[in-house]
């Protein structure tokens, strides 16, 4: 399959990892929007939370990503987790992640 964030997956594209296990892969975005920009993304293809249908992994990545948040130094000043989805959420790469973001202030609502 032509998905970008599989091939991160295979190492195929490379990145810059900092979590791994089983289930998911988090690794730090190439465009970041923040100094601290992460994405935590499943092992296996799901297009979008549409299609995730495993609470179990949902779970896992939301708590993996808080996780992230942590160890990124963030707990104090804050940050904030984000999953686009679909053309008005945004999403560009059609694999589901959440993105964890932080290291400023973040804008609400967003533009
Ligand atoms: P979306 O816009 O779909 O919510 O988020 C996709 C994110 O993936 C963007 O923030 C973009 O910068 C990031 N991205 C796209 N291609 C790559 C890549 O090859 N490597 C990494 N590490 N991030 C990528
Ligand atoms: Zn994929």
């Amino acid at each position: 399959m032509d998905c970008i964030f599989c091939k991160i997956v295979t190492g195929e594209i490379s990145s810059k990892k900092i979590f791994e296990d089983e289930l998911c892969l988090a690794f730090y975005d190439t465009a970041p929007a923040a100094p601290v920009h992460a994405l935590v993304i499943p092992k296996q293809h799901v297009s979008s939370v549409l299609e995730a249908d495993d609470e179990g992994l949902l779970g896992h990545l939301l708590s993996v990503a808080r996780d992230i948040a942590k160890s990124e130094g963030l707990s104090e000043s804050g940050f904030r987790l984000v999953i686009n989805t679909g053309k008005d959420g945004g999403q560009s790469v059609n694999h589901l992640h959440i993105h964890i973001l932080g290291g400023r202030s973040l804008a609400w609502p967003p533009g």
